[in-house]
């Protein structure tokens, strides 16, 4: 099966960064094997990825991807950014439900599910990111956690095609720390076997949380696990690579 390897920029990096960015993925795309590439920048960076791709003959090799939408097509919102809008600008991804934006502005499982569903019908790939605390993993509550998050984000009329689980436990996230190999199993069976319960299809799962090119291989080589969401590394073009090189 072929690994989806994502980067999540976050909110890093100018014009000039994205140039220079795209000028080592172009030198050293072959070392990215088979693996699908995915690099959610930053919106305002967008287009100009898609240039630069296209420029460096990458194009197709490299997808772009939003970091969040919102849930309807267009209208009175300042500052938010429509799925049909990242549509128009070469997207095929958007992330939703970000630990971050479910954090720093509140969104709860209904709105994410309702940006999701945008995402789907804008003719997007939404990338659904679930995890638990730090607090609720010492609580023993990971399990329940995970499944509540998925029942009440996943968009309705999610295929393998139009949709990618990334779980991403909050505490793994630019921590340096991350889930033993066998809790990474143990988990992504778990949200497995609940997607499977409302879903037809077997759903694609990242694994997202201080992925770097030394513990790649290990997280990958898991099983359940179909590719990483990766923050920090991504932003280096090498990291990036090497990461996509060990899928
Ligand atoms: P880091 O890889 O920096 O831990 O971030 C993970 C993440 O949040 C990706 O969405």
């Amino acid at each position: 099966m072929v690994m989806l390897i994502a980067g999540n920029w976050k909110m890093n990096g100018l014009a000039a960064d994205a140039a220079e960015q795209v000028r080592a993925l172009a030198d050293g795309i072959g070392r990215a094997g088979g693996a699908e590439l995915l690099i959610c920048p930053p919106a305002t960076l967008i287009p100009i990825m898609a240039r630069a791709l296209e420029e460096a003959g990458i194009r197709d090799r490299v997808a772009l991807g939003g970091q969040d939408c919102h849930i309807a097509e267009k209208g009175a919102h300042t500052g938010d950014i429509s799925a049909w809008m990242l549509k128009d600008i070469g997207c095929s991804h958007v992330i939703v439900g970000h630990s971050e934006r479910r954090i720093d502005h509140g969104e709860d499982d209904d709105l994410i599910r309702a940006k999701a569903e945008a995402a789907l019908e804008a003719g997007l790939v939404a990338i659904v990111c679930i995890g638990e605390t730090e607090a609720q993993r010492q609580a023993e509550e990971t399990e329940l956690v995970l499944s509540h998050q998925l029942r009440g984000s996943m968009p309705s009329g999610a295929t393998r095609e139009n949709a990618v689980i990334a779980y991403e436990p909050v505490w793994a996230i630019g921590t340096g720390h991350t889930p033993t190999a066998e809790d990474v199993a143990h988990v992504h069976r778990h949200i497995r076997t609940v997607a499977e319960d409302f879903f037809p299809d077997d759903l694609r799962i990242l694994y997202g949380g201080s992925v770097k090119p030394d513990n790649a291989g290990a997280l990958l080589a898991v099983d359940g696990v179909d590719g990483a969401l990766v923050g920090g590394a991504s932003l280096k073009a090498e990291d990036f690579l090497a990461i996509a090189a060990a899928a």
